[in-house]
């Protein structure tokens, strides 16, 4: 990409002309002028950027090679240590938070509690007037016993491996925009609290209290989720719940004694056709997925235990006490059933996402930023849930995709646009110092 000079000048400085009138956007009173010389430092961290590629494409690879699946402790333990170490340079305060278990129903049909990793909270200048949560997740889908472990080099654009772009591309970009921001003088700056935490892909059951405690000293999140392949943002997110359904019968040998069995799996395989017939009546776009049950034993006995899991997802708030409810009442047919004993687990983990007015306003102040790196960002609709969902129901105006370009996530293709971290960090970089200069954004702030 050809260096831009940009500067970044305030509300009524009538001294910048009106050359590259064409180039220039206004951004409430204030703007970013592309082609302007009175002001190097900006183009001047947006080069050093651009010649840190080389360093981030080799953090992303060390960082990938670290397993960090939800429930690998050890991993992420170590993955931990070493993202303390890279961030210890920006200079902030910095806190390793231990999260409660999570909470989960075993294949016995009993309540367990699995240990988390920690989360880690590093603030700078939480005094500063304009501050902004930035947030992305130290996990990844890909526990020590999957076999997609290795990081591969696909050709010079593309980096294939576990979590390059989901979302440990997504942590580097974060990192080094924050380098280039605190090595500048650029005034003022904005306070930051960073918020990583280690659960995020098995829906944040510990950090989520966390999150939406953080999201209470905050106005705007970004999260560093990958951007989508051709480099779209995401606007709005569907809701996601998880469920589990535990059914109790009784058992009783299936020759001698059928007729004294009550059969678990069938009340399950009821629950779920009756679910299915009903999610048709439910609103577009909710959806009711079960993807595992679980039950039984030898065929000569009636089974006396079966599970099923669910996957809800919803795209309005009021969705969700609608799919809640109809969940409820077709357990408690169940447990009208003589011999039969059914127990509901689980809830909706992230709220549904909409664009509100805030978010709205915020996706289009990055979208004029990229401009300023000859970007022509859009965004799109998303169905899958991120901790953006979280933050914005907590009122927060939130733009989630941040991180690099990257897709085939959750499966053994994930990979990352190489040249697309330095373009990310740039991107992530102006943003910052606009929001810390953009006193006319009354709606954001
Ligand atoms: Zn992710």
């Amino acid at each position: 990409m050809d260096p831009v000079v940009l500067s970044v000048v305030g509300g009524g400085a009538a001294d910048v002309e009106t050359h590259n009138a064409e180039a220039r956007h206004r951004f409430g009173r204030l703007y970013f002028a592309v082609g302007m010389h009175h002001n190097n430092d900006i183009a001047s961290l947006l080069n050093w950027l651009d010649a840190q590629q080389d360093e981030m494409l080799r953090l992303v690879r060390r960082w990938a090679q670290i397993n960090s699946g939800s429930h690998n402790l050890a991993g992420l333990a170590q993955l931990i240590a070493d993202v303390q170490g890279e961030f210890e340079s920006l200079g902030g305060q910095i806190t390793l938070i231990d999260l409660p278990p999570a909470q989960s129903i075993d294949s016995a049909g009993n309540v367990v509690h699995q240990p988390l990793g920690q989360a880690i909270r590093i603030v700078k200048r939480p005094d500063a007037p304009r501050r902004v949560l930035l947030n992305i997740h130290l996990d990844t889908v890909y526990g020590p016993e999957h076999p997609f472990q290795q990081v591969q080099r696909l050709d010079d654009r593309t980096l294939r491996g576990p979590g390059v772009a989901d979302a440990k591309g997504g942590l580097v970009v974060m990192l080094f925009a924050l380098r280039a921001l605190e090595q500048s003088n650029l005034a003022p700056q904005p306070g930051w609290e960073i918020l990583l935490n280690p659960d995020e892909e098995i829906g944040s059951p510990g950090s989520g209290p966390l999150l939406t405690a953080t999201a209470g000293r905050h106005r705007i999140a970004l999260c560093f989720e990958p951007s989508l392949p051709d480099g779209s943002l995401v606007g709005a997110r569907k809701g996601s719940g998880n469920f589990t359904l535990v059914v109790r019968g009784r058992a009783a040998h299936a020759g001698r004694d059928f007729h004294l069995g009550r059969s678990a799996i069938v009340a399950v395989a009821e629950f779920i056709t009756r679910l299915h017939a009903l999610s048709r009546q439910l609103p577009e776009g909710v959806t009711i997925n079960c993807g595992r049950i679980e039950g039984g034993g030898a065929v000569n006995v009636v089974p006396d235990l079966a599970i099923g899991r669910f996957n809800v997802r919803v795209t309005e708030p009021a969705q969700v006490p609608v799919v809640e409810r109809s969940l409820r009442e077709l357990a408690n047919e169940l447990n009208r059933r003589d011999g039969i004993r059914a127990e509901l687990h689980g809830g909706m983990h992230a709220p549904p996402k909409t664009l509100d007015p805030r978010s709205l306003a915020l996706l289009e102040m990055i979208r004029d930023c990229g401009r300023e790196l000859n970007l022509d960002l859009k965004w799109q609709p998303s169905g899958g849930a991120s901790d953006g969902n979280r933050l914005a129901a907590a009122g927060l105006a939130v733009v989630d995709t941040m991180g690099p370009r990257g897709g085939s996530l959750h499966s053994d293709g994930e990979f990352l646009l190489i040249d697309t971290l330095a373009e990310r960090a740039k991107l992530t970089l102006l943003t910052l110092v606009q929001l810390a200069r953009s006193d006319a954004f009354d709606l954001l702030w």
